[in-house]
């Protein structure tokens, strides 16, 4: 190993102190006084390495290690230090200590490099406390206007822009970055696979597309006991008939796919009433984007069919459709070649959950580096990663980071 992980395991225990929780989880919302505290100690292990900080418009914080050709894009590392309600003290964090960690040990054994290093920390990646996620990287990529950044309100109806100058982390526009050569996220799993396969190293090669729907089954409200079964039109029924057909229809597909209806309501919600109108949602993920489109088409007609067969109206609402994110294919290699080289098992997969790298991947070349999560929990306070797998992933960060800041002639 290169990388020092107990001088990593220090500090991942020393940002847990923010904010920390009863049962040794992390509660730190973005633009918050933990916030404040957990981005001020970044800041001074920023400066302990010698890095020149600097903080854009949207509080996204960079510190930078000048290259040997300081007009080349530079190697990008990062993630957030924001966490959801009662998280876990490894989302985002770890992927922030990790670049911290890879430049030290770059800095101290005197690595020699054309590109400029920079680690970058992103404001509200969560959406916990400003809804929409990945606020800070998609306003400085450009996915966001600044306006809207600035003018969005959290639950007591404070500004963005307002808290963001109340903890003192409202920079310049030109502080953003702007070209890359490439960006590396280190990241927890957040879910089971890489554990169950009993792998170290998750590689990642995208992010899922994912589709929101709204459909509604209208049929008729009548009496619960004087109607016939044969003579109803009850819409909760086509429902649920639809859930069913459409669940196992994706799991008989045995593919990438995932559909999930989080959401129900039932009208008039009455129990000795048939319910006459029942709208649920519809959550529908896949990596590939034609795929996806496929499986929207082939979703819509099922439910035609229902509300065909049923004698019952149906109606489809497409709610927002989010583009899969494809990763460097260059960069996969490179992780594939790296962690066989060290000896460390590797397994390559799509997040299925989004990360400010789907937005950095704006700026250039981008891969994901995934940490098993035990029991695959995250976004609670029981999430755990096992030391000998944050090490392993680390080190493969080192080395891929250490090869892309060279030039290649
Ligand atoms: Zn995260």
């Amino acid at each position: 190993m290169n990388i020092n992980g107990t001088r990593l395991v220090e500090r991942l225990h020393n940002m847990a102190k923010i904010g920390k929780t009863s049962k040794n989880g992390v509660h730190r919302l973005a633009l918050t006084e933990e916030d404040k505290a957990a981005r001020n100690l970044f800041v001074l292990w920023l400066k302990d390495l010698r890095l020149d900080v600097r903080v854009d418009d949207f509080g996204n914080i960079f510190g930078r290690k000048e290259g040997k050709l300081s007009h080349l894009p530079p190697v990008v590392i990062g993630s957030h230090l924001d966490s959801v309600p009662n998280g876990g003290k490894f989302d985002g964090t770890l992927g922030v200590l990790a670049a911290l960690e890879v430049i030290q040990t770059l800095t101290e054994e005197d690595a020699q490099h054309d590109y400029p290093i920079e680690i970058a920390m992103f404001t509200n990646e969560e959406g916990a406390r400003y809804a929409t996620p990945m606020l800070g990287s998609g306003g400085m990529t450009g996915v966001f206007e600044q306006e809207y950044v600035y003018q969005m309100k959290d639950e007591q109806g404070l500004r963005f822009i307002d808290e963001l100058k109340k903890i003192n982390y409202h920079g310049d526009k030109e502080h953003r970055l702007q070209k890359i050569k490439c960006f590396v996220e280190l990241h927890i799993e957040q879910g089971p696979v890489l554990i169950e396969n009993k792998v170290s190293v998750g590689i990642v090669k995208g992010i899922q597309g994912l589709s929101w729907h709204k459909v509604t089954f209208i049929g008729e409200s009548d009496h619960a006991g004087t109607t016939p079964m044969n003579q109803r039109k009850d819409a909760f029924v086509s429902a649920i008939k639809a859930m069913y057909l459409l669940h196992h229809w994706v799991k008989d597909l045995g593919d990438e796919t995932a559909i999930t209806f989080g959401k129900c309501s039932v009208n008039p919600n009455v129990i000795n009433v048939i319910p006459r109108q029942v709208s649920f949602s519809i959550d529908v993920r896949h990596p590939d984007e034609e795929t996806l489109i496929k499986r929207i088409g082939k979703l819509k007609e099922i439910i035609l069919n229902i509300s065909t067969d049923d004698d019952v109206e149906s109606q489809i609402e497409d709610i927002s459709l989010m583009q899969p994110v494809q990763f460097s294919e260059r960069l996969v290699r490179e992780l594939e070649n790296l962690s066989r080289i060290a000896g460390f098992s590797s397994y390559k997969m799509y997040s299925g959950a989004g990360h400010d790298a789907m937005y950095m991947n704006r700026l250039g070349e981008t891969v994901m580096i995934f940490v098993p999560s035990l029991k695959g929990k995250s976004h609670c306070e029981e999430e755990e990663s096992c030391l000998e797998d944050i090490y392993q992933t680390v080190e493969v960060l080192y080395q891929l980071i250490k090869k892309e800041i060279v030039m290649v002639e």
